[in-house]
């Protein structure tokens, strides 16, 4: 039971990413998003997953192999498109 909890858990988790990606994807903006969080995020991610895969939990590997490529993909769009910034967003410029 608490299995089939998790799994539903991981596929909400999987999901929750698709707005950002889909975002960066077709929009190709990547106005506040960190690029850092991302990464730090994806490192933090490979750590789990060795965790995960030391043990038996099914569900704890499923959530760090969804998590490590969901981060990564988010952290390569926000890193090819971190320059760019779509209509709906403001276009305030750095000063930096
Ligand atoms: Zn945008």
């Amino acid at each position: 039971m608490t299995q089939t909890l998790g799994t539903i858990g991981v596929i909400i988790g999987i999901a929750a990413y698709m707005p950002q990606i889909y975002h960066l994807w077709k929009d190709q903006c990547a106005s506040g998003v960190s690029l850092t969080s991302w990464v730090m995020w994806f490192v933090g991610g490979i750590f789990v997953l060795v965790h995960a895969f030391s043990g038996e939990d099914f569900v704890f590997k499923l959530v760090a192999v969804a998590g490590l490529l969901n981060n990564s993909i988010t952290a390569i769009l926000v890193w090819m498109y971190r320059n760019q910034v779509c209509e709906i967003h403001p276009t305030k410029k750095k000063s930096d």
